[in-house]
């Protein structure tokens, strides 16, 4: 799992499983909010989708947004 405290430049990019809305949320700004150990895993569960209400049912990808030369895990990153 990837905590947020490994991923401080980060986006994370969280789609609604139901009404598909997309929302865009900064690391650094989840990591004030629930603290870098809180893994990127347990955001997504606890993501509420703000159009639809849905809690937990949506998908999420890691983006990062500065150098693409950092390496990166698995966790379905891409670049937007
Ligand atoms: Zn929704």
């Amino acid at each position: 799992m990837t905590k947020l405290s490994t991923i401080p430049q980060h986006q994370l990019s969280i789609t609604c499983g139901l009404c598909k809305h997309h929302t865009m949320l900064e690391v650094a700004n989840l990591i004030a909010v629930v603290g870098g150990d809180t893994t990127a895993h347990e955001v997504r569960q606890r993501a509420r989708c703000h159009n639809c209400g849905v809690k937990g049912n949506n998908t999420y990808q890691i983006v990062y947004s500065g150098n693409s030369d950092i390496a990166m895990d698995g966790a379905g990153v891409r670049l937007d």
